[in-house]
C-alpha cells in the first residue's frame, strides 16, 4: 500500500513534468502607478535616465531621445504624438516602462510603410510560434495585444519593446530604429 501510494506520487510527479508548460520571466514587469506623484516630486530627466539605463538604450541614440523627442509631464492622459515626436507622460505613471511603451511609438513612426507591413507580419508570426512573445501575447493583462482591432500590432510593437526590451526576438529588433 505504502508503495503504491509512492508510486501515484512518482507518477504525478513524472505526469507534471510532462504538462509543464514554458515559463517566461518577462525582463521589464509592470511598474505601478505612484498615486503621490506631482509635478513638485517628479522629473522627467530621471524618469528618461532610468529608462535609458534598464533599456540600456544605445549610447549613440541617446541625444536623439534628448534633442530630437520631447518628453513632457502632465496631468493629462500618457500617450504620443507620433510626428512631432512629442511624449507626454502623466506624473503618476512617469516611469521608465511607460516611457519605453511611447517612446516604441516613436520609433514605430520612424519605419517606412513597407516596414510597418513587415512588421505586423514578423509580430503575426512570433505570436503564433512558442515563445516569450506568444506568452506575453497570452497574459491576461495584455488585453489591448490581444484586441485584434485596427492598430493593435501598433501597441503590440510598443508592448513588446516595453516588456521584452533587449530580449525581444532578433527577427524583430529591425524594426524598431533609435532603439
Ligand atoms: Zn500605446
Amino acid at each position: 500500500m505504502r508503495f503504491l501510494s509512492r508510486l501515484s506520487e512518482i507518477l504525478k510527479w513524472i505526469l507534471d513534468l510532462f504538462n509543464r508548460k514554458p515559463r517566461f520571466v518577462i525582463p521589464h514587469p509592470e511598474e505601478p502607478q505612484n498615486e503621490d506623484a506631482t509635478s513638485d516630486n517628479t522629473d522627467m530627466a530621471t524618469t528618461r535616465e532610468g529608462w535609458f539605463l534598464a533599456w540600456d538604450v544605445p549610447i549613440e541614440h541617446r541625444l536623439f531621445w534628448t534633442t530630437d523627442v520631447t518628453i513632457e509631464l502632465s496631468g493629462q492622459q500618457s500617450g504620443t504624438y507620433i510626428q512631432p515626436k512629442i511624449i507626454n507622460l502623466n506624473f503618476k505613471q512617469a516611469n521608465p516602462g511607460v516611457l519605453a511603451h511611447e517612446a516604441a511609438h516613436v520609433s514605430y513612426g520612424l519605419l517606412s510603410d513597407l516596414e510597418k507591413v513587415a512588421f505586423e507580419d514578423a509580430f503575426i508570426e512570433a505570436i503564433s510560434v512558442d515563445g516569450i512573445v506568444k506568452y506575453l501575447y497570452n497574459l491576461p493583462e495584455r488585453w489591448y495585444m490581444s484586441t485584434i482591432s485596427g492598430g493593435f500590432h501598433i501597441e503590440g510593437h510598443a508592448d513588446v519593446y516595453r516588456f521584452l526590451g533587449g530580449m525581444m526576438p532578433a527577427e524583430l529588433k529591425r524594426f524598431y530604429p533609435r532603439l
